[in-house]
């Protein structure tokens, strides 16, 4: 297919695709292609996990350079950039010429910039993608993912990569963008998440089970309104401690710190919320709001 940028045409739901990377995420996305009736195209290092794929209906290549000629639209999905470089690094240059590497690969901005500038140098265009869903929601019309890259071959390209996650939500031309965007949600899916297990385990020192608490923590890890309460505030410079001050939050998290540690169990998350918390304070935030944090975690923690 043309991906010139002046005659990019617009694919269609048909359009033959390559998935490298089977693994959970890469198998999903081959699987709602298949659902929905694109001719599929597979390879893996490990071959054996094309099975089920294979049953379906999947085209199993035998070598990555078959892989990438059998489609333009080639969809990555590995477990990072290292792994991109040990599957196409030695692939033919020929073959990966005019295809678009659909990059769903989590990594860095800057090793997706550095993976954009690698393939350009060998004629291929790079999507970058962010994937903000687990694999089972894949194909669901309800789940997005975030690219960046150049917009031209994006649109030429929407109608199939909505096959994958109903929005394909295109932020950019810079590829590492969408790299960053998807950072930026696991820094805080990780943190949260990581703090739903201690609260597990804090609850569990006291006898109470996940279900005793289901309601109390659905409610707890809902920011949305504090999201919105502070986002201008915050883009505005305005850390007022007209509704919360850090001072009361370091007394807050000294008892959240208390109450893990007379449990007995592992205190090094509170601790840590603590120590960022205090250095708000010796950096003279004690009046201000908890949000002046976001000052203090901007330079790095000497
Ligand atoms: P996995 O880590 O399970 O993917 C593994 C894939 O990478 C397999 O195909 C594996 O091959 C291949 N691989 C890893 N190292 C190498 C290597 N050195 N050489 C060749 N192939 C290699 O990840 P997922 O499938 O779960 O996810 C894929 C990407 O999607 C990741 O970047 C992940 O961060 C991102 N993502 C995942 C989500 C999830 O919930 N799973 C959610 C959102 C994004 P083999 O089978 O041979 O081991």
């Amino acid at each position: 297919m043309n991906i010139d940028k002046t005659s990019a045409p617009v694919t269609t739901a048909r359009t033959p695709v390559t998935v490298i990377g089977l693994g959970p995420m890469g198998e999903a996305m081959a699987g709602a292609f298949l659902d929905r009736g694109h001719r599929v195209t597979v390879w893996n290092r490990t071959a054996s996990r094309a099975g089920a794929l294979v049953a379906r209906g999947a085209h199993l290549a035998p070598t990555v350079d078959d892989a990438l000629r059998a489609a333009e639209l080639v969809v990555v999905s590995l477990t990072d950039y290292d792994a991109l470089y040990a599957v196409l690094g030695s692939a033919d240059p020929a073959a990966l010429a005019g295809r678009v590497l659909v990059n769903l690969t989590s990594d860095t901005p800057a090793k997706a910039r550095a993976a954009a500038a690698w393939a350009a140098e060998r004629g291929a265009t790079q999507l970058t993608g962010g994937v903000l869903t687990p694999p089972s929601g894949i194909g669901s019309p309800d789940t997005t993912t975030l690219y960046s890259g150049p917009r031209e071959v994006f649109e030429a390209h929407r109608a199939t990569l909505e096959v994958l996650t109903g929005t394909a939500d295109h932020r950019g031309e810079d590829p590492g963008l969408a790299a960053l965007l998807y950072q930026l949600n696991m820094v805080m899916f990780w943190t949260a998440l990581t703090s739903y297990w201690q609260a597990l385990a804090m609850a569990d020192a006291h006898g109470l089970k996940a279900a005793d608490i289901q309601t109390l923590a659905v409610d707890a890890l809902n920011l949305k309104q504090f999201v919105e309460f502070y986002a201008p505030r915050v883009d505005a410079g305005d850390h007022r401690g007209d509704v919360d001050r850090l001072a009361m939050g370091v007394a807050s998290a000294e008892h959240v710190l208390h109450t893990a540690v007379d449990a007995g169990v592992d205190g090094a998350l509170p601790a840590a919320v603590l120590d960022i918390f205090r250095r708000g304070m010796a950096a003279g935030h004690g009046a201000d709001s908890s949000s002046s944090l976001v000052e203090v975690l901007k330079k790095p923690n000497t």
